[in-house]
């Protein structure tokens, strides 16, 4: 949903985040061909992040009729709520300057260039939406970012303050961080209508709907690392963040683990379509501490996930963490009795693995005081089997679930 440097449009100006429209993406992931061009954005936010204010011009579009206008007050609530939502991050950085914190306000009749050189942002508010939402970010040192919000009036409205969170990470220098599957390109990880592997984020306009976030993790770290580049020197080929690794075609940052990143964050709906979406994927990949994708769901209690998971015939529900714990130790941890009920019907489950401390699933429940869990896992028919060595599989779980 954007348009990139495209010779139809003025040579000054790059027309970037078109919700609603468009239909030509090519950026992917935080690290995108957007990015690379970013140094020519003379005026993006991020860039004044250490001012001491920042002047923000609104208008209401002309289809704005008196009596169905938002409040001014309430437009300018929301702009500020929104760009507080994206300096967060910055200000969890603890950075060296202070991030801006004073957002001054003023109405205008017109928005059009020379109406705008000597503010730093401009918003544009339709009432009747038409589908125009959008962000120009100029190349010329004396325009500013012009972001278009078009998805009716109501500030209250979860979707007006997505999309106006989403045209705002544009005005601060991020790129739509998605593509769409076209024919012959193939998933290895990704959502649905994506192509390669792509995270949740508001950048990629995947977010909101199911998990009622504003930012993902891929949303913070893109601007994390946008500061980072801008401010202190870092490579935009330098992914940054340990569990990404750049990818050239298309060309950006993306997850290591795409299943995993999805999971720890909770995503529960994101999780089940990557794994729906790529038979392929690495259902047993550990990312840096050594946790599965089983590990975050155990912790999390996602109970589809788990069930998905062990479903997969090639699934190994013992791999063990940095800390030798299997995801039964997590379960016993948590005493959910519907996950732990899941793992001990798997037909291969290890009931006596011992973590570096020692410590198996059994002995944690004795811990615990959980009597009735210690009995249970006593007196279950794997208690004996042996935790090294090839198992012998007789049975797998989709056969076991079918009788
Ligand atoms: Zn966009």
């Amino acid at each position: 949903m954007k348009k990139l440097l495209k010779p139809n449009v003025p040579i000054a100006f790059v027309v970037i985040g078109c919700l609603l429209f468009s239909v030509t993406p090519t950026a992917h992931d935080f690290v995108s061909s957007e990015h690379h061009v970013f140094k020519k954005w003379r005026t993006d936010l991020i860039k004044k992040v250490h001012k001491d204010h920042w002047d923000i011009g609104y208008r209401y579009g002309d289809d704005c009729k008196v009596d169905n206008r938002p409040e001014a007050k309430d437009l300018e609530e929301a702009i500020t709520k929104a760009l507080q939502i994206w300096l967060q991050p910055l200000r969890d950085m603890k950075t060296k300057q202070p991030i801006i914190n004073d957002f001054r306000y003023q109405r205008q009749a017109d928005l059009r260039i020379d109406n705008r050189k000597h503010l730093d942002l401009g918003v544009s508010f339709y009432c009747d939406p038409k589908g125009r939402s959008g962000a120009r970010i100029s190349e010329d040192p004396n325009v500013p970012p012009h972001v278009v919000i078009d998805v009716g009036t109501d500030v209250n409205d979860q979707v007006f303050i997505f999309v106006l969170i989403h045209e705002l990470g544009h005005a601060m220098g991020l790129g739509d961080t998605y593509t769409l599957r076209v024919a012959n390109w193939t998933t290895k990880g990704g959502l649905e209508v994506t192509r390669g592997t792509q995270p949740a984020a508001v950048m990629a306009f995947h977010l909101y709907p199911r998990t009622k976030q504003y930012l993902s993790e891929d949303d913070k770290n893109g601007i994390i690392w946008l500061y980072k580049v801008e401010y202190e020197g870092l490579d935009p080929a330098d992914c940054f963040f340990p569990n990404y690794e750049f990818e050239k075609t298309p060309e950006g940052c993306v997850p290591k683990y795409p299943l995993i990143f999805e999971i720890r964050q909770g995503h529960e709906g994101y999780a089940l379509r990557v794994l729906e979406d790529d038979k392929n994927i690495d259902i047993n990949a550990q990312d840096s501490i050594g946790f599965t994708a089983l590990h975050y769901a155990v912790k999390g209690g996602h109970i589809l996930v788990i069930e998905a998971l062990l479903a997969r015939d090639e699934f190994n529900v013992n791999l063990r963490d940095e800390s030798g714990s299997t995801a039964l130790h997590y379960a016993v941890l948590k005493g959910s009795p519907e996950v732990l009920a899941l793992l001990l019907s798997h037909p291969d489950i290890w009931i006596r693995p011992r973590n570096k401390a020692g410590k198996s699933p059994i002995t944690l429940a004795r811990d615990l005081g959980n009597d009735a869990l210690v009995d249970k896992l006593k007196n279950h028919p794997n208690q004996r089997l042996a935790v090294s060595g090839k198992k012998k599989l007789t049975t797998t779980w989709a056969s076991l679930k079918r009788r």
